[in-house]
């Protein structure tokens, strides 16, 4: 594993030039002493990404990729501090994707600091961050799309049609822009998850997929950029949908089979918050989603609900041998 004793920024290519230029040793962790350090490197555009890389990597080995939308919370550092124990080089892009979003969805108000977030990236072991534009990735005429099967067909896919084409096509170009060795995902995105694994197999990428844990907040809700949506009392009761994943965890713990049952129950118990509107809570398999009726092996547990402007998702693998994760 690599550490960095001190961390500076510095800021590739012209088109970057509004981008803060400061040092930003104070965010950075400690590291071995008298190793040496390397900037934190911010591309802007492919080319510069490929440059940077090919300097960076000019002795070997790949990269190891993290995917986000920015805005970070300690979900997206875990994965970045994943990818610093296995890579050799850590680059996270930052990308707020226009085509994996909806006509209602929240585009235009999904929150973005670029300045916290490279200071953020830098103390978490980034090594690039790859910050395109728009019309970088998608220039005049982009007319290519990756879709995904069935695999992004339930649960979220109800509520968000071609969210999932969305998804696998940025991250189909990011693959092939930087051509990772391994690439880090949160389990609180399964369904995200189980499309990119699919992707993988189906067209062939040379790339390792690693989910890590969902990190939650001290009361158990998962972080996610979008809880800055929620009033204090929507956020007051948004715990709930990990509360209704811990009370399944137990029941199937305490022998529960049927995913009929459970499901009535999660319900329940969502219901029992005013604020939160059920989009869905579904039982299924984790590498399909295909739904699973009686629970015999690991199933995920998945839901979905509103509260207020904020459209959140949980998940939790339950086990019938009762190592529930
Ligand atoms: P986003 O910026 O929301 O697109 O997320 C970027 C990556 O961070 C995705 O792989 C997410 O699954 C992952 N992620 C988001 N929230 C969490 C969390 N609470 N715990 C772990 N990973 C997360």
């Amino acid at each position: 594993m690599r550490s960095r004793s001190s961390a500076s920024l510095f800021v590739a290519g012209a088109a970057a030039g509004h981008l803060p230029g400061h040092n930003i040793n104070h965010f950075a962790h400690t590291g071995t002493a008298g190793e040496a350090s390397e900037p934190l490197t911010v591309a802007r555009s492919i080319a510069d990404i490929r440059a940077r890389l090919e300097e960076r990597l000019e002795k070997g080995g790949t990269a190891g990729l993290v995917p986000t939308m920015g805005f970070f919370h300690a979900g997206h550092l875990s994965l970045m501090r994943a990818a610093q124990g296995e890579c050799p080089l850590v680059v996270v892009s930052i990308f707020v994707n226009p085509i994996q979003f909806g006509a209602g969805d929240d585009f235009n108000t999904y929150p973005r600091d670029l300045d916290r977030d490279l200071k953020l990236a830098a103390a978490a072991g980034a090594d690039i961050v790859f910050a395109p534009t728009d019309t970088e990735l998608y220039p005049a005429g982009f007319d290519t799309m990756v879709a995904p099967g069935k695999i992004a067909e339930g649960l979220c896919a109800a509520a968000r049609p071609g969210h999932f084409q969305g998804v696998a096509t940025v991250v189909a170009k990011l693959f092939n822009i930087i051509r990772p060795g391994a690439a880090f995902f949160g389990q609180k995105d399964a369904q995200q998850a189980a499309v990119i694994r699919r992707m993988v197999v189906d067209l062939n990428y040379n790339v390792r997929i690693r989910v890590c844990p969902t990190v939650r907040e001290p009361d158990g809700l998962a972080m996610s950029s979008r809880n800055t949506y929620l009033s204090e009392a929507e956020r007051s009761q948004a715990p709930v949908l990990y509360e209704a994943l811990l009370e399944a965890k137990a029941a199937v713990s305490a022998g529960q089979r049927s995913t009929a049952a459970l499901k009535r129950q999660m319900k329940r118990k969502i219901a029992g918050r005013y604020l939160a509107e059920l989009e869905y809570v579904k039982i299924v398999d984790p590498n399909t989603l295909e739904p699973v009726a009686q629970i015999n092996k690991n199933v995920l547990a998945a839901v979905a609900a509103r509260f207020g402007r904020a459209r959140l998702i949980d998940n939790m693998i339950l086990s019938p041998g009762g190592d529930n994760a």
